[in-house]
This record gives structure tokens, sequence and C-alpha cells, in this order.
């Protein structure tokens, strides 16, 4: 029963580095705003549960990744934000202001981006399952690149691209065999996972053999992914050995020299206080420094580097608004736990169901000085699983009707929401200096039964 977090010394303390970057809790009345934006006055407007993103942070976010990587390669790098992380409308405007480029993984998020105006040069499409449909609506809308995935879908995007009168721009998906998460990595020589080519299988080599001989398709370099919530760069620096030694043995055996590498997403954030994730400067330095030594050791020249964060950038930019409601102490063998219920749950963050995430919250509608109480604080699904954040510590006089808010949320939140137990999916809000508004609006009970047409 023991917690896996320490009791902290004041729970009113909103540690900087975790919630979005406009959030502030009032001295006087305790109270926490975005950008001067009282919770209460959103969780009035827009209703609880409510995704509240920052959009001066993410913006900036968006801009510091660009601005790292132009700086780190004389603006020869490319970021691609990674849709899936959160895409909407107005994302797609911001990258657009930006001058950053998207990844999407699916015909809806290709959509989203297409619907918004998005230049199509600037999209990068990936997915180990990509159908016929999906195919034929990024090479025919003009999308930039298109990640190849297994030998069907080179053959299925060849003739896609032959019957459209196009030649498509693709990179291949490599296994490297390396696998990387939170703070480690792990380097095996056997890859049992759905993604890609196998560097050492010898399947990627034979995939560009067969791309080469395609009129339709115009071969630009390797896509590689090793992981997510990485918190170092030392699976990407055996991840890029080894697709340097690959592009070596490519240039020996097929005579060309692929002008591109895509190494990828997955840095990592902080969703607790102990979590301490690099700055963007210090990523580009550190990958661009590995490929370009990489590179000088084989004689290569440097490759395009391209980059597909999401997390990094969505994920600390957000924070979601839940309202109290049953709060029942459970008394185990002496030690209470006392279960916070809230009015949301797995729905509108699996993440903790599905990875044992760890996430920070906060009692949000006022300051407390009562003393601390180890909660678990849990949703409304029927499931025992439905659990939003594990190990907290609030405010012994927690009440029904209090707000409590979980940061770090902007990542696989809402991109990841269902409708389990027919509970509407909760909105986007975002919040600048002059205004909240939606830009993703919730779901109705109507949009469910809408559904339902029998
Ligand atoms: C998921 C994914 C990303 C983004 O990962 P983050 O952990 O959000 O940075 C980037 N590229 C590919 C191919 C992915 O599958």
């Amino acid at each position: 029963m023991s917690s896996t977090v320490g009791i902290p010394a004041d729970l009113n303390v909103l540690a900087a580095h975790v919630w979005p970057a406009g959030v502030q809790r009032s001295p006087d009345t305790g109270v926490v705003s975005m950008h001067g934006h009282d919770v209460r006055e959103l969780a009035e407007q827009f209703g609880t549960p409510a995704y509240v993103l920052d959009e001066i942070e993410f913006r900036d976010r968006i801009r510091s990744w660009k601005s790292a990587f132009d700086e780190a390669t004389n603006s020869t790098a490319s970021v691609y934000y990674a849709g899936k992380a959160f895409l909407c409308s107005a994302v797609v405007r911001w990258l657009a202001q930006e001058g950053v480029n998207l990844d999407v993984c699916t015909g809806g998020e290709l959509a989203v981006a297409l619907r918004a105006g998005f230049d199509p040069a600037a999209i990068l499409m990936h997915g180990n399952n990509k159908s016929q449909g999906e195919l034929t609506q990024a090479v025919e809308a003009g999308v930039g690149l298109i990640v190849l995935d297994s030998f069907e879908e080179i053959a299925r995007l060849a003739h896609i691209a032959a019957q459209a009168g196009k030649v498509q721009a693709v990179l291949i998906r490599v296994t490297v065999g390396v696998e990387a998460h939170t703070h480690e990595y792990i380097a095996t020589a056997h890859e049992d996972q759905k993604f890609g080519f196998s560097l050492a299988g010898g399947q990627a080599l034979e995939a560009i053999k067969r791309v080469n001989k395609l009129s339709a398709l115009s071969l630009q370099g390797l896509h590689s992914h090793i992981g997510s919530q990485i918190f170092n760069t030392s699976g990407f620096e055996v991840a890029a050995h080894r697709l340097t030694q690959f592009l070596v043995q490519v240039r020996d055996e097929c005579s060309v020299e692929l002008p591109m590498l895509d190494l990828g997403g997955g840095l990592g954030i902080a969703y607790t206080p102990d979590d301490d994730p690099l700055a963007p400067q210090v990523i580009a330095q550190q990958l661009i420094g590995i490929v370009a030594e990489q590179c000088q050791v084989s004689g290569l020249a440097m490759p395009r580097i391209v980059v597909e964060p999401g997390r990094a950038i969505a994920g600390p930019t957000t924070m979601t608004i839940y309202q109290v409601g049953t709060i029942k102490p459970i008394d185990l063998d002496g030690i209470t736990r006392t279960f916070v219920s809230v009015d949301g749950g797995m729905s509108d963050n699996i993440r903790t169901a599905l990875y044992d995430a760890v996430y920070t919250c906060s009692l949000v509608s006022r300051a407390s000085a009562a003393e601390p109480m180890l909660v678990r604080v849990v949703g409304k699904h029927c499931e025992t699983g439905d659990i939003v954040v594990r190990d907290a510590w609030l405010p012994s006089d927690l009440a029904p009707g209090d707000l409590i808010a979980v940061a770090a949320t902007g990542a696989y939140g809402r991109s990841m929401a269902s409708n389990y137990n027919h509970v509407p999916r909760p909105p986007v809000v975002a919040v600048t200096p002059d205004a909240s508004r939606l830009i993703v609006r919730r779901e109705s009970v109507e949009d469910i039964l809408a559904l339902d047409v029998d």
C-alpha cells in the first residue's frame, strides 16, 4: 500500500516544469488560472471535464523545436509534428504559421490537415497498414513523403502512383533493433514488432533494391522511430550508428547515397516533478552531433535530418480540469486509501490504464491548508482499472464540487479519447491572455445517438 510518491512539502505549490507555462495559483485567493483565466470560470463556461490548452506555450514549443534544429544544421533539418499526439484545425494552422511540417498516420489525420489548408508537400504519412484508399488519398493530394512499411505496400503504392501519373517520394521504415522507453533503451538482435523492414534480417536492403527498380517511386531515405517518453539520446546514438552503417552498405551495393534520415520522435516530457526532459536545443545538438560523427567516420555526406516530435510539443501544454464527485475512504489493514472520483476517466485519459502512466494532479479551485491525504483519482467508468492518477496527495478537506486538474495531458489524451460507456468526449479549450475559446467542441449525447441508425 505504500505510495510511490513522497508527501509534498506544500500541496499548493505547482511545479513549474510539470504544469503548462501559463498556469499560476493566485497568492490571494488560492485559485489556479491560465493566463489570468480563472479555472472556475473556465469550468463554468465550458463544463467539465475539459482539456485546457495553453496556446502560447503550444506555439512556443513548435517554434523552439524548429529553431533548435535550424540552428544546429544551418536550416537543413526538418521538424514534422507528429499529429497523432493531438491534432485539430487550430493546431494545423499554428504549424503552418510557424513553418513546421506535419506527420500523419491515417486518412483521418490527413483529412484534418487538408481541410485546414495545410500544404500537402509538407506532410509525411507513415503507418504499418495504410489502406489502398489512404494511399490513394495521399498520392492524389500530393503528400510530400510516404513511409513504406512492407513489401506489399511497395507494390501497392507504385501502382497507385503510376495510375495517378505521379512520382511519389518515399522513405523506407527501418527496424534498427533498438527500443527506447523512458530512461532506458534496449538494443536487441531480434525485432519482434510490427513496424518496418528489419535491418539485421536483410529486408531493409531488399526493400531498397525493389523501390529503386520502380519508376513511380523516388527513394529519399530511411525512417526510424525507436520508442517514446525517452529522456536521453543514447538509444538514438545506437540507432544512428546502425543507420549510417546501413547507408554505407546501400551506397556500396546499390550505388545511391540517400539524402534523408528520419530519426522519428519519442522525446520525453515531465509528468511528475522528478522527470527532467532535455531541452530541444540540447536534443538537436546531440542528435546532429551523433549523425555528423557517424557520417564522417563512414565517409558519407551529411543527410537531411528529420525529427517527428509529438508528445514533446503537445504534452506539456495542457491540463485536464475535472469536478470531484464521490469521495470514498477505504480501510486497508490500518492504512486508508481514499478513492476520489472525477467526472471523466479512462475515456478522456486511457494512458494510466494502458501504460501505467504516472500523472501529477492538484486542487485548483481553491488553496487548502489541510493535511495531505493519499488518494487514488479514479473515473466514472465501469472498470476497476479506470484510474486517472494512481497515487496522489490531495488536501484532506477535499470535497465534492471542488475542481482538480491533471497536468501534462496534451498528448495522447484527447487523441486517444473514447466513448466508453457512451460518455461524450470533452472539449479542448485554447487559452491566451486575450481569450479562451473552443478549438474542439464537447461531444454531445446527440452526436453519439446520431451514429446509432437502426
Ligand atoms: C508516435 C510516433 C511519433 C511521435 O512520438 P512522440 O513520442 O509523441 O514524440 C513520431 N513518429 C512516429 C513514426 C510515431 O509512430
